[in-house]
């Protein structure tokens, strides 16, 4: 039986509808939100991440503004800028799109970041709030798969999760989140001894690792939930030939375009899981619709709480 598809675009429309209440609230006490996205260099993917945020905002009425340094920055040239940015009133969050060229300092630049407006949950303040189970501005990739969980009721309490990828960015945050709605958490990463083994004990399995269609379904337990972080180009026809052998329409979509994006579970898992998120479709539209809801969140907080929070939204 094919697995119950996890459509991220139908939830990111849920959370938008959402988030529009409590944009008009603000608007109401004469606050409209803004973002700030610092996008320095030519990087051609970051300018496709940075340009769909920025739509997202101009779609939600929010105001954002952009910062597009060249790549020969230094590590002070952007840190006066991410100050700037930092005593701005009209700038609730700060976005800086990684990755930062070689010789600028990511770890500094992150930290300058008022934690107030991080809304990528980045800074250290953030991220140790976040290990306390504080309320707290959280990574809005792991923040997404939560609401796409709790949106689908898949329950979380006592089930066994695994979590393959522990980048301080989804994965270790993922962990984090699934260990605080109370599931008993495995972090899998490239030392792990038998992958396969361990991931298939999992009734919920996240991966996010960056390995193309590498979860097969040898791994996948029969029914467990698999939300496929990974967002990889593939554009070489043997590879697409393979992955898509069971996909007929997706394989034309290839032949006609060139180039798919294939995650890091192999389609075929749709076979043997209980529910799957697509990929494109899955993760991805959430990662963009929390970090609308961490600046509508930071505007919030930040500039006082006379207007209450969307009571569906959990932040
Ligand atoms: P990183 O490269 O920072 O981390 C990858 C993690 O996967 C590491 O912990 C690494 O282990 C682990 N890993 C790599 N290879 C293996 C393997 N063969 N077996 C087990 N573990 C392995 O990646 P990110 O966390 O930033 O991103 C992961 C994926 O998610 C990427 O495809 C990225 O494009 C995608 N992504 C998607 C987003 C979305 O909106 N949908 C947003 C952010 C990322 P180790 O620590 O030992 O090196």
């Amino acid at each position: 039986m094919a697995a119950r598809v996890l459509n991220g675009n139908v939830i990111r429309d849920e959370i938008y509808a959402e988030l529009a209440g409590e944009i008009s609230a603000l608007a109401a006490a004469g606050i409209r939100p803004g973002l700030a996205a610092v996008l320095v260099g030519d990087n051609p993917a970051s300018k496709i991440y940075v340009k769909s945020k920025i739509a997202a905002c101009e779609k939600l009425g929010l105001a954002s503004i952009q910062v597009t340094p060249p790549a020969t920055i230094t590590t002070s040239e952007l840190l006066a800028i991410i100050e700037d940015l930092n005593r701005r009133d009209d700038v609730d969050g700060i976005l800086v799109q990684l990755p930062l060229p070689a010789q600028v300092e990511t770890r500094k630049i992150l930290e300058a970041v008022d934690p107030a407006k991080d809304v990528d949950g980045f800074h250290p303040l953030n991220v140790g709030r976040l290990v306390a189970g504080r309320p707290t501005l959280v990574p809005c990739t792991p923040a997404g798969v939560m609401e796409l969980l709790r949106r689908s009721s898949i329950p979380l309490e006592g089930a066994n999760a695994v979590v393959v990828g522990r980048s301080d960015i989804v994965g270790k945050p993922m962990a984090l989140l699934l260990t605080h709605a109370n599931a008993t958490v495995t972090v899998c990463h490239s030392k792990t001894r038998d992958l396969p083994e361990t991931v298939r004990r999992a009734e919920i399995v996240v991966a996010a690792m960056g390995r193309v269609a590498m979860i097969t379904p040898d791994y996948i337990r029969p029914g467990a939930t698999v939300i496929d972080v990974g967002i990889n180009r593939v554009t070489d026809s043997s590879q697409a030939e393979k992955f898509f052998a069971h996909f007929p329409e997706r394989l034309a979509e290839f032949r006609a375009k060139g180039t798919a994006l294939v995650g890091d579970v192999h389609p075929d898992v749709a076979g043997v899981a209980g529910a799957l998120t697509p990929v494109p479709g899955g993760v991805g539209p959430l990662t963009i619709a929390m970090l609308m809801s961490n600046t509508v969140k930071a505007a919030r907080l930040r500039r006082g709480s006379r207007v209450p929070a969307a009571a569906a939204v959990r932040h």
